[in-house]
C-alpha cells in the first residue's frame, strides 16, 4: 500500500497546476482502490464553503460549481468533526444533503476524510461506491494517510501557484504573505537571495513563459555549457577510468543529444513553460520511469539523469558570462534565503547588503537564530512553505517580530513598512545616545550586563558600552568552521586574543558544546535524538584528548592574565563536574610545570557550570560545593523542561521561555543560589529580551549576559523601570496559566511605560 501511495503522490506533485494534479489524484485513487468515485473538495475560508475541485465519478460539470457550506451535508460534517466518516448508506444519514448537480444518486457507501495541515482543515477527500457497504479498515487507513500527504502538497502548491503566476513578462507580481517563526527581531526590506547550492530541479518552481524562442535559446545554451563541463570532466579524469564510469559519461552524452531529452524539453517550452520548468517536467517523468523499473541498474540511472539535469538547470540560470548569482556578487540590499542558514554562509555574505535572513528549517532558538540576533539582523525561521528558489530575486518584506514574510509587496504595504523602519531607526538612535549611562533602575538597583560572544566568525570583545565582561564565550564555532579539530596552538592564539582584548574584565569561556544542532563536519554523530544524546560535556568527557587540549589551550592563553573563567555545558549530574574538575586540575598542573619562570602568573581559573538540564535544579546545594559560579542556560532549560526540541519548527509554538513553569524554575534557581551563596548569571536568550530582563531582575538576578546587539536596549529598559514594578510584574506572571497570559502582562507593562516599541514593529 505504501508503494502505491508514494507513487500516486509522486505523480501528483509532478503536475505543476494544482487543479490538474487533483484531477489526476482523484482518478488514480478511484482506479487503484477500485471504487466508483473519488472527489476532492477544498475549503474557501473567506466564504465558509467547500468547493468541489476535482472528481472522477461525480458529474464533471459540478466541479467549481458545487459549494457546500462548512456546516452543511456530509462534507461539512467531515470538516466539522475533523475525522473520517465511513457510512454504508449516505442517503440515510441525517446530515445527507442532496446536491442535484453532482449526480450521486447511485452511490451509497461514503468515506470522507478531512485534509488537515497544522490544525487547519484545508479540504475533504471522499471515496464513494454503489454497493451498500462500509469501507474496510485498510481503505480508511489508505485515505487518511493520503490526506495527510495531500495536506502538505496543497499548502505548498497554494503558495507556489500564487508566486509562479507572477513571473511572466508584463504581469504584475501578486503579493503573497507567508508565516514562519520570529527568529530575530527587526524589520527588513530586500531582494531574496538564495545561494546556488539550493538550485536543483527538486526545488525549482515551475513557471509559464512569454517569449518561447528566448526560452529555447536559454535551454540550448544551458545544454552547450553542460556539454563543455562534461567534456572537461571526462578529459581531466585518468584514461584508465573504470567501464561503469565511462558508461555514465556515454549516457550523459546521449542525453545531451538534441534528439533525446532536447526534443521533449523544447516541446514543453512550446506549450508555454519556461526552460527550467520544461526540463523539470521531462526529467522528473524520466526519472520516475527509471525508478519504477525492476532492474536495479536502471533504477540507479535515474540518479544520473537528475544529476546531469541539475547541471543543465544551473547553466540555464547562469547569466550570459556563465556566472551564477552567488552571494559574494550581491550588490543590493538582500535577504538571504537558505534551507538551513549556517555560520559560514553568514560570514561569506557581504554584511553591508545583508538586511535579513529567512531559514526554511530551524526554529527560534536554533543556533542560526541566535547568531542572527547576535548580529542584529532580522530573521524568520522555519518558513517551511516556501523554497529558496521560489523567492530568489523577488522583493521581500520581513517582520522579525511576528515571523511574517511578504513576497512581492503591494506599494502601499511597502510604504507602511518603510515608515515603521524609520520609526525603529529613530528609537535606536535614542537608545544609542544613552548607551554609556549606568545600568541602574529608577529606584537604584544596579544590574551587571555581560556579552555572549563567539557565535559569529568575527572576534567579539567586551568593548561595548557598559559590558562588564564576557558572560558566555561559545567556543564551538572555530571548531565548526574548520575541517579538523583546531590544534592546541591554534586555540591558544584565538583565546589569547579574546582574553587580552579586555584584561580587566572577566571572560567566561565555555568548553566545547557540540552535538545537538551544532555538528562538526569532520566528526559526524548520527543519532535519533541529538539533543538528548552525545552533546556538550558528555562528548568531551568521553574524549579527554579533546577536552584536555582545549583546557590546556585556555590555560596557556591566560598566562600572565587573571580574567579567565571556565564553564561546563550540559551538566546533568555531580559526577560529571567531579570528572571535569579532575581533568582541569591535571591540565593546570601540566601547564604549571611547563611555565618554569616563577614570576609568570598562571592563575587557577574559577570554574562554573551551566544550569540547563532540569536534573541539576534538584542538586544545587551539592553542585554549589564543587564550583565557583552558576550560569543559567535558559535556552536549553526551556527545551528540556518543556520537552520541546528548540530546533523543530513543528513544535515551535510550544517552545517558550515565558512558560510559567520555566519562570518558576528560574525563580527557584536564583533563590537557591542566593541561599547557597554562589554567584549566578543568566546567559540564555531571555536575558537579552526586554520583558525577560525585567522579570529576571524582579526574581533577584543581578547579572545578565546577552548578545552585544541587545546590550544597549536592555540597558535602556532597565534604566526606565523600577525594581518594585519588576517585582509586581513578576508576581502576576508567576500565577499565570500560560505564556500568552505572561506576554499580556509584560506587553501591557511595557506599553504603559512607553517601551512598547522594543517588542513590536514601530516606535
Ligand atoms: C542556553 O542553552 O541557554 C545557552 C546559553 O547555550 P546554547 O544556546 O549555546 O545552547
Ligand atoms: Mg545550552
Amino acid at each position: 500500500m505504501l508503494t502505491t501511495l508514494k507513487r500516486i503522490v509522486q505523480e501528483m506533485i509532478q503536475i505543476p497546476e494544482l487543479d490538474q494534479a487533483l484531477f489526476r489524484l482523484a482518478s488514480r485513487v478511484k482506479q487503484t482502490m477500485r471504487v466508483d468515485s473519488c472527489s476532492i473538495y477544498l475549503a474557501d475560508e473567506e466564504h465558509h464553503v467547500f468547493i468541489l475541485k476535482a472528481t472522477d465519478g461525480l458529474h464533471p460539470d459540478a466541479v467549481e460549481f458545487v459549494r457546500i457550506g462548512f456546516a452543511e451535508g456530509l462534507i461539512g460534517l467531515v470538516g466539522q468533526r475533523e475525522e473520517p466518516l465511513n457510512i454504508e448508506n449516505a442517503h440515510n444519514h441525517p446530515r445527507f444533503k442532496h446536491y442535484p448537480e453532482v449526480k450521486e444518486e447511485n452511490y451509497n457507501a461514503f468515506l470522507g476524510t478531512p485534509i488537515i495541515h497544522q490544525r487547519r482543515v484545508l479540504g475533504v477527500i471522499t471515496m464513494q461506491q454503489q454497493a451498500m457497504r462500509r469501507f474496510s479498515e485498510n481503505e480508511e487507513a489508505f485515505l487518511v494517510t493520503l490526506a495527510a500527504q495531500l495536506a502538505l502538497e496543497i499548502t505548498n502548491a497554494d503558495i507556489r501557484g500564487a508566486l509562479s503566476h507572477s513571473s511572466g513578462v508584463g504581469v504584475l507580481p501578486r503579493q503573497k504573505n507567508v508565516r514562519g517563526i520570529a527568529g530575530s527581531q527587526g524589520l527588513a526590506v530586500g531582494i531574496g537571495c538564495s545561494n546556488d547550492s539550493s538550485i536543483s530541479l527538486r526545488n525549482y518552481v515551475v513557471k509559464r513563459c512569454v517569449d518561447k524562442d528566448h526560452e529555447i535559446h536559454r535551454y540550448r545554451r544551458g545544454v552547450e555549457l553542460t556539454r563543455k563541463h562534461v567534456d572537461d570532466l571526462s578529459s581531466r579524469l585518468d584514461s584508465a577510468i573504470p567501464d561503469d564510469v565511462k558508461s555514465i559519461f556515454q549516457l550523459y552524452h546521449q542525453l545531451l543529444d538534441a534528439n533525446s531529452l532536447g526534443r521533449e524539453v523544447e516541446a514543453k517550452i512550446r506549450e508555454g513553460w519556461d526552460a527550467g520548468s520544461s526540463l523539470k517536467m521531462v526529467v522528473e517523468d524520466y526519472a520516475t520511469r527509471f525508478q519504477n523499473m525492476d532492474d536495479p541498474y536502471m533504477q540507479e540511472r535515474a540518479i544520473d539523469i537528475v544529476d546531469l539535469s541539475n547541471r543543465i538547470l544551473l547553466n540555464i540560470l547562469s547569466d550570459d558570462d556563465g556566472k551564477m548569482p552567488a552571494a559574494r556578487d550581491v550588490t543590493q540590499p538582500s535577504i538571504l534565503v537558505a534551507e538551513e542558514v549556517s555560520a559560514s554562509m553568514l560570514a561569506e555574505f557581504p554584511r553591508a547588503y545583508l538586511m535579513g535572513i529567512i531559514s526554511i528549517r530551524g526554529s527560534n532558538n536554533s543556533h542560526a537564530a541566535i547568531l542572527a540576533r547576535a548580529m542584529g539582523i532580522p530573521a524568520v525561521m522555519g518558513c517551511q512553505n516556501i523554497s529558496p528558489a521560489l523567492i530568489n530575486g523577488k522583493e521581500l518584506l520581513l517582520d522579525g517580530y511576528s515571523g511574517e514574510v511578504i513576497i512581492s509587496p503591494e506599494s502601499s504595504i511597502r510604504a507602511e513598512f518603510i515608515q515603521l523602519i524609520e520609526e525603529e531607526e529613530t528609537l535606536a538612535e535614542r537608545i544609542d545616545a544613552e548607551a554609556s549611562l549606568a545600568c541602574e533602575t529608577q529606584d537604584g538597583c544596579s544590574i551587571s550586563l555581560f556579552v555572549n560572544a563567539g557565535l559569529s566568525a568575527d572576534i567579539e570583545t567586551t568593548q561595548y558600552a557598559n559590558a562588564q565582561g564576557i558572560g558566555l564565550y561559545r567556543t564551538e564555532i572555530p571548531f565548526m568552521l574548520r575541517e579538523r579539530f583546531p590544534s592546541e596552538q591554534e586555540q591558544v592564539e584565538l583565546y589569547r586574543q579574546i582574553l587580552m582584548a579586555s584584561p580587566e574584565q572577566s571572560i567566561t569561556m565555555r568548553t566545547l558544546d557540540v552535538g545537538g544542532d551544532k555538528p562538526l563536519p569532520y566528526f559526524p554523530i548520527n543519532e535519533e535524538n541529538p539533543f538528548l544524546g552525545w552533546r556538550g560535556i558528555r562528548l568531551t568527557l568521553d574524549h579527554p584528548d579533546i577536552f584536555l587540549v582545549q583546557i590546556r589551550a585556555m590555560l596557556r592563553a591566560s598566562i600572565g592574565l587573571t580574567n579567565l573563567k571556565i564553564m561546563l555545558p550540559m551538566i546533568s549530574s555531580v559526577g560529571e563536574v567531579e570528572d571535569a574538575a579532575r581533568l582541569i586540575e591535571q591540565a593546570y598542573l601540566e601547564i604549571s610545570d611547563e611555565v618554569s619562570d616563577s614570576d609568570v602568573i598562571l592563575q587557577k581559573p574559577k570554574l562554573g557550570i551551566m544550569l540547563e538540564v532540569p536534573s541539576v535544579l534538584y542538586q544545587l546545594p551539592q553542585l554549589a560545593k564543587l564550583v565557583d559560579f552558576f550560569s543559567v542556560g535558559s535556552n536549553d532549560l526551556t527545551q528540556y523542561l518543556l520537552a520541546v526540541d528548540r530546533n523543530n519548527a513543528r513544535v515551535a509554538s510550544l517552545y517558550n521561555s515565558y512558560h510559567p513553569a520555566v519562570l518558576s524554575a528560574l525563580y527557584d534557581i536564583v533563590r537557591q543560589s542566593n541561599a547557597n551563596k554562589i554567584p549566578v548569571t543568566v546567559c540564555g536568550e531571555i536575558a537579552g529580551e526586554p520583558g525577560g530582563a525585567i522579570l529576571l531582575m524582579g526574581m533577584g538576578y543581578r547579572k545578565l549576559s546577552m548578545n552585544a546587539h541587545n546590550l544597549r536596549k536592555i540597558n535602556w529598559v532597565i534604566r526606565n523601570v523600577s525594581l518594585d514594578e519588576a517585582k509586581a510584574l513578576l508576581a502576576k506572571t508567576l500565577t499565570a496559566s500560560s505564556h500568552e497570559e505572561v506576554f499580556n502582562h509584560i506587553n501591557h507593562y511595557l506599553e504603559h511605560r512607553g517601551l512598547g516599541g522594543l517588542v513590536r514593529a514601530g516606535s
